[in-house]
């Protein structure tokens, strides 16, 4: 594959610091790892690709995603976890 190409492969990473992630998210999130490596396959949706950022900044903890308190943050819209919005009603 030729730097810089728009076209990624799909399958397990190599870069050291990726190998580093995983050992991490190995040990103290083993339940991610799978979300982990498909990022890094090239295998997720943006939005994964979002929830696994968010999971890394706040520790693996989803009610710490939920509770976000930094609304400067660029991701801060899209985090997952959030609690949806009850439907409104429309009084007569
Ligand atoms: S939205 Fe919150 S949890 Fe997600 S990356 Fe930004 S600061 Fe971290």
């Amino acid at each position: 594959m030729k730097p810089n190409s728009p076209v990624h492969p799909v399958g397990p990473c190599d870069h050291p610091a990726q190998l580093r992630q995983l050992q991490q998210v190995a040990q103290d999130a083993p339940s991610r790892l799978k979300l982990f490596q498909r990022v890094y396959a090239w295998q997720t949706s943006p939005m994964e690709c979002i929830k696994a950022f968010c999971l890394q900044c706040n520790g693996y903890q989803e009610a710490s995603i939920r509770g976000c308190s930094a609304p400067a943050c660029a991701l801060y819209r899209l985090r997952p976890y959030q609690r949806k919005a009850p439907p409104t009603t429309v009084s007569k």
